[in-house]
């Protein structure tokens, strides 16, 4: 079994609830005040101790501004690629006594579940997708903040049961919305964010190789809107004559998870 709340989810923050069997858990990015973090768990009726490790996939704020004070507080350990972890440190932003661990693009065991990570394009120093793997065989990936779906992507989520996956933008939205210049070429650039359309692309293959459960995660506020995420995944799935609820399922992580939203396997 494994056991997925996304808590928090877009550019205002990210934090995602990852429960393996035994209740052994695990928390991707921190990009939420520990206060905030703190309450989302308990509303979600998440024991904190269950928390193992922190798991950071990049050092942008949206996925760290409360890891500090919630790693800490908790004496839970922190994950990322060595130059997600050096920026960490080198900006202050964790301490560098603070209790971390490099990981690298190789299988690790973690005890409870196997890690692999992966690299993704994204403007940071050195950003990591993770897919967890439980004894059974069973796999949840998450990869969000990239400007494209790289061979290296490809691999790594084949074959994943549980995914998240950036649906952040409609193109359309991002080019006649209000953001300046710089930002909307930043944002379509290959080291940016994924558009709707670019994730619904990725979608058939997804599910030909046995993703049950999609969801569509870190979406803009300004520049989408879920129903528009969903449309347009669902518009190309039935190109390919794979229907909704039949095949599998999709969600959008909310921005904040005040529904109880769970997603197992
Ligand atoms: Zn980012
Ligand atoms: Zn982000």
């Amino acid at each position: 079994m494994i056991k997925i709340c996304p808590l928090f989810s877009g550019s205002s923050g990210n934090c995602t609830y990852a429960e393996f069997e035994n209740k052994d858990a695990v928390i991707i990015d921190c990009g939420k005040s520990a206060r905030q973090i703190e309450k989302s768990l308990h509303e979600n009726n998440i024991d904190i101790s269950s928390v193992k490790g922190i798991f950071i996939t990049h050092e942008h704020t949206d996925h760290v501004s409360g890891l500090k004070v919630f790693s800490k507080r908790y004496g839970i350990k922190i994950y990322g690629s060595k130059g997600t972890i050096t920026n960490l440190k080198d900006k202050g932003i964790i301490e560098n006594k603070s209790n971390c661990e490099i990981i690298e693009k190789k299988e690790t065991d973690l005890g409870f579940a196997s890690l692999k990570a992966f690299s993704i394009s994204h403007d940071c120093s050195e950003g990591f997708g993770f897919v967890f793997t439980n004894k059974i065989g069973e796999k949840f990936a998450i990869c969000t903040d990239l400007g494209f779906i790289s061979n290296e992507v490809k691999n790594a989520l084949t074959g994943a049961n549980i995914i998240m996956l950036e649906s952040n933008h409609d193109v359309m939205m991002l080019e006649n919305g209000p953001y300046p210049y710089y930002l909307k070429k930043r944002i379509l650039s290959s080291s940016g964010h994924l558009s709707n359309q670019d994730c619904a692309e990725f979608l058939p293959h997804l599910i030909k190789n046995g993703a049950k459960n999609i969801i569509l995660s870190h979406l803009s506020a300004h520049n989408n809107v879920p129903e528009l995420a969903i449309e347009t995944s669902v518009c190309h799935l039935n190109k390919f004559g794979i229907s909704l609820n039949k095949d599998f399922n999709l969600h959008v992580a909310p921005k904040i998870n005040t529904q109880k939203l769970t997603f197992s396997i």
